[in-house]
């Protein structure tokens, strides 16, 4: 399967965790945060939040449910011919990789 990377906006994640339940929910049927690919981090102090992505979301056989059910529209899963597209635009960022995460 082609190579697919999540991007996301910078300071617009409310820190929800809906992309969490729904990807859990689509690979596992479950709503858990270790059966989940994608993962967020809140800042304990400024309340801030950025989501993670394990590095076998990029080979995952996936409807992008996390995508979908993010309502801000933080979120967007790009195939290989829009990185470059995506990257020249300041307002997205690839959302960082944990490698040799829980899933890897
Ligand atoms: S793109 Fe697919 S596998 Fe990756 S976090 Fe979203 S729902 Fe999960
Ligand atoms: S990426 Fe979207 S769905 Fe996930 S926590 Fe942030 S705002 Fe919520």
């Amino acid at each position: 399967m082609k190579e697919k990377h999540l991007f996301y906006q910078l300071n617009r994640c409310t820190g929800c965790q809906l992309c969490v339940m729904a990807c859990s929910l689509a690979r596992e049927g479950v709503c858990g945060e270790k059966e989940s690919l994608i993962s967020i981090l809140t800042h304990p102090q400024f309340g801030t939040s950025q989501p993670l992505v394990d590095q076998s979301c990029m080979w995952e056989e996936c409807d992008a449910r996390c995508v979908e059910v993010c309502s801000p529209a933080v979120l967007h899963l790009v195939a290989q011919e829009d990185w470059g597209r995506l990257m020249a635009n300041p307002d997205w960022n690839p959302v960082p990789i944990v490698v040799g995460g829980k899933h890897s």
